[in-house]
This record gives structure tokens, sequence and C-alpha cells, in this order.
């Protein structure tokens, strides 16, 4: 059965003579393994295909084994702006490795593949909080993360995180990830927002982006 898909790639292995194996992100399908054989440098699309963050329409053959074929390529977008800038290659990097070390599955209500896309896209616009906002989202939407303004616990402002869960200064422990309170609203604003716009003039500091990403190592 042949299927017919979107996909960006996100990681590609050397496998035997001029084989390759990669593993994208499919607009449906979630994450699948694809063997690329008889790699040649004159196929620049194969090339291109075979390199993180490049969006391409597929049509793959389903084996026997977990691993598809490709039957067919063309090339989107080889999201080439993301290699001039460091900070913006690292961010995509980032969102990369965050996507493989999560198991996600594909749900009917969150496409990752969208998300993935819009913020490879837009992330020059400030690539700390695009990285930090696409951790929060996945854990978000994989319902790691049950994010409140309040304590799950009783009324008050929530200011840390434990196991996923939102609790105020008196309910939280010394197991639990404590913000600012000004650190906690941008996580809200990191996590729901919507808008680029939101997302362009958020200041990122050090201490919350190490936050952060304890937080998501924690929780996947
Ligand atoms: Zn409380």
């Amino acid at each position: 059965m042949l299927i017919k898909t979107k996909a960006i790639t996100l990681k590609s292995t050397p496998f035997k003579d001029r084989s390759k194996i990669l593993q994208v992100l499919t607009d449906d399908l979630g994450i699948v393994s694809i063997i690329v054989k008889s790699l040649s440098k004159k196929n620049l699309n194969m090339l291109s295909f075979c390199s993180p963050f490049t969006i391409s329409e597929i049509i793959l053959k389903k084996n026997r084994s977990d691993i598809y074929s490709l039957r067919d390529l063309s090339l989107v977008d080889a999201n080439m702006h993301l290699r001039k800038n460091l900070k913006d290659l690292t961010a995509a990097s980032f969102m990369i490795k965050a996507i493989l070390d999560s198991h996600i599955y594909q749900k009917k209500d969150f496409n990752l593949f969208l998300l993935l896309k819009s913020y490879l896209k837009k992330i020059s616009i400030n690539p700390d909080a695009i990285h930090l906002s696409f951790l929060l989202k996945l854990l978000s939407n994989e319902g790691f993360l049950h994010l409140k303004t309040k304590c799950s616990n009783c009324e008050k402002d929530a200011i840390s995180l434990l196991n996923g869960e939102s609790l105020c200064f008196e309910h939280s422990n010394s197991y639990a990830i404590k913000f600012e309170l000004e650190d906690f609203k941008k996580i809200f604003v990191l996590c729901f927002s919507k808008s680029f716009a939101l997302l362009k003039d958020i200041e990122i500091s050090k201490n919350l982006k190490e936050k952060v990403n304890a937080l998501f190592q924690e929780l996947i």
C-alpha cells in the first residue's frame, strides 16, 4: 500500500553502502523511519531530504518491517535560513531533539508537524522563546503538564511545578521547580500563545531557560 504524506526530516543515520535510515515527523503518521537507498551526490533533492529540517511531500510504501521505503519525493522547503544563524540552528536542533527524546503519539487535536513547521519558519523572531514554547506545548499536549494560574490544592497563585502540577508556595516542596511570579506568567504565554507577536517580545532569562529545560527532562 502506498501512503502520501508530508514530512519534516529529523535525523539521518548512514546504513550500509550509500543508504540512510531517516526518522521523519509526518503530517498524519507521527514519527516514521524510512530507508533511502542508492544515494548519489548528483541527486540533490534526495540529499536535501536526508538533511534535518527539510520539509517534503513523500510517497511511502509500508514494508513488513517497521521501516517504510521511499517511492516518491518532492521538496517543499529545505529551511536553509536555519543554517545562517547559530542561535536559530541551535534552537531548531533542540526542538528536534525534544521530539526524538519524547515518545509522542499522533493525536487528532494536536498536529505536531504543523507546530514544528511554523516554529522552524519563525524561529528567528526570538529563538529562545520559540524553543521553550515548543517544549511547553509538547508537554501540555501530551498530558504531562497541567499548567494553571492557581494552585492545584488551594486558591492561591501558583508559582511552582511538581510532577506537572501547578502549586502555590505553601504547597510546594523541595522537589518542585519554583519560579518568580513574573516568569510563571511568561510560561503561560509560552505554553498557550497562538500569536507570534507575543512570543517575539518576551524576554527569556538564562534562569528561565534552564528551569524549562529541567522541567522537560523531568516530565518526558
Ligand atoms: Zn496551594
